[in-house]
């Protein structure tokens, strides 16, 4: 999608501190982070959200790509979260479907981007 921010970084048009990518995926920093670590984790293909037509296949390179951000970022031991965003209610402000994985710290009830 033309206008899309995270379409832009998915092709490398506007920059990002890219952490993992293959594909399917990319994971970049987030500009504003919430935790000392806030990685995003963004299929490539557009959708606005989990519930704008997104496949099995591409949430299970979803899935693959957090393992490996969690393990880039030296999470996989203590642990880590994962937020979708979706919608109004969740507050969510770029409507690309993506996934926050964050971590670094006890993660507290307020620690939610
Ligand atoms: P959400 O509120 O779930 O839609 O999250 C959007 C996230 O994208 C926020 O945490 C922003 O800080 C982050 N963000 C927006 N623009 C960029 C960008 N160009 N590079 C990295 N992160 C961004
Ligand atoms: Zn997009």
């Amino acid at each position: 999608m033309s206008d899309c921010i995270f379409c832009k970084i998915a092709a490398g048009e506007i920059p990002a501190t890219v952490v993992f990518e293959n594909d399917d995926v990319i994971a970049f920093e987030d500009l504003n982070p919430q935790a000392p670590v806030h990685v995003l984790v963004v299929p490539k293909a557009h959708h606005a959200n989990i519930l704008d037509g997104v496949s099995a296949a591409e949430l299970a390179a979803v899935v693959e790509a957090i393992g490996e951000v969690a393990r880039a970022k030296g999470l996989s031991e203590r642990g880590f979260r994962v937020i979708a965003n979706t919608g109004a209610d969740a507050g969510q402000t770029v409507e690309h479907l993506h996934f926050h994985v964050l971590g670094g710290t006890t993660l507290g009830e307020g620690l939610i981007p």
